[in-house]
């Protein structure tokens, strides 16, 4: 059972956000870490298959114009949708011209629905003009923040598919995606090609994946998953549907990890959506370059006449609990101990100074 139901309309944001993440923006316009993790972190890229790169093997379409097969006719954006239209929207501090959330839909994701025609064509939730933002691979020093920055002036709500690992570098930032009311999901525990590892090994990077996610969020994230590089199999698809989570595909790939100039982002995403007319739009939180141009991306989409639908999940995931003890152990410094150090050690005795 599927239920993909409007609930409120809402846009939230408070100005010292605004301006905390203003001022991160500013360290990502100069912040050298959105380089490869190899340069970044090396001491971490020493453990290997980290991935990110993984996702650059992705082939454009051979005409990358011709993008997901339309889940429905380009159509110029409507006018705002009764639910919208029936709800005031709150106004955004300090931007009278911010984007907004038009509406809110919650996702049961039973059975494991899929979503984005890229790969899914059951359930085409989206009126006209109506886009839904995602960004995949982080979180990640200053370019997260940025992201969240620009996201923030606009009192948008997006939704993330961070990577495990990165997770569990980088809590605060996860944590900080969570404050500001972004729905998360999952994108693995290590990024790497689901499609060519033995089932058992792709479900292990399933649920270390959601329990990375859970304990450096703390909380559990939503029961959305993105496969890597969207590279799913048959027997993957089952097993997310035995475990109900949902998984998202995209309308409108942006490719923008392959894109260095962030107003190349910018026209990438606006062409692309003036042919298929809304959908959901895979980003990538992880690179400098979309970080950059999020800020006019999303002053174009309001310009266009977009309206931006959030994603919430009614249920959150159900993690595992032998992999939530996992990652808790690996967390840097925690154990999966939490007895209070007088019932760990006690003294017994002692000696006599001379
Ligand atoms: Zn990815």
């Amino acid at each position: 059972m599927i239920v993909v139901r409007r609930i409120t309309v809402l846009a939230a944001g408070a100005a010292f956000v605004v301006a905390v993440a203003v001022a991160a923006f500013s360290i990502g316009r100069t912040g050298k870490v959105h380089e490869p993790v190899a340069k970044a972190a090396p001491a971490k890229v020493a453990d290997g298959d980290l991935t990110t790169g993984t996702i650059a093997s992705r082939p454009a379409p051979a005409n990358s114009q011709s993008v997901p097969p339309a889940p429905a006719v380009a159509a110029p954006p409507a006018a705002p949708a009764s639910v919208a239209a029936a709800t005031p929207r709150p106004a955004c501090p300090g931007n009278p011209n911010a984007l907004g959330i038009s509406r809110v839909v919650e996702i049961d994701t039973t059975g494991g629905p899929g979503f984005g025609f890229e790969q899914f064509k059951a359930h085409d939730f989206l009126d006209a003009g109506e886009i839904v933002l995602t960004f995949d691979d982080g979180p990640w020093p200053a370019n997260t923040p940025a992201v969240l920055a620009a996201l923030a002036a606009h009192c948008v709500k997006a939704t993330f598919f961070p990577i495990g690992k990165h997770a569990t570098w980088h809590p605060e930032i996860l944590k900080q995606v969570a404050a500001q009311g972004h729905t998360i999901g999952s994108h693995t525990w290590s990024h790497i090609d689901l499609a060519r590892k033995s089932t058992a090994d792709a479900k292990d990077e399933i649920e270390r994946g959601f329990s990375a996610v859970a304990i450096s969020a703390g909380r559990p994230p939503a029961p959305f998953f993105r496969f890597p590089a969207l590279r799913m199999t048959p027997e993957l698809t089952a097993y997310l549907a035995e475990r109900n989570i949902g998984i998202f595909s995209t309308d409108l790939d942006s490719f923008d990890f392959k894109i260095k100039k962030p107003d190349q982002v910018v026209v990438s995403v606006m062409t692309r959506l003036k042919k298929i007319g809304k959908g959901i739009i895979l980003l990538h939180d992880f690179q400098r370059s979309t970080a950059h141009a999020l800020p006019d991306l999303l002053v174009q989409l309001q310009a266009g006449g977009y309206r931006v639908v959030q994603l919430k999940a009614k249920d959150t995931v159900a993690t595992l609990p032998q992999y939530d003890a996992a990652m808790a152990k690996a967390q840097t410094g925690q154990t999966s101990d939490g007895r209070p150090t007088a019932s760990v050690v006690r003294t017994i005795g002692g000696y006599v100074n001379q």
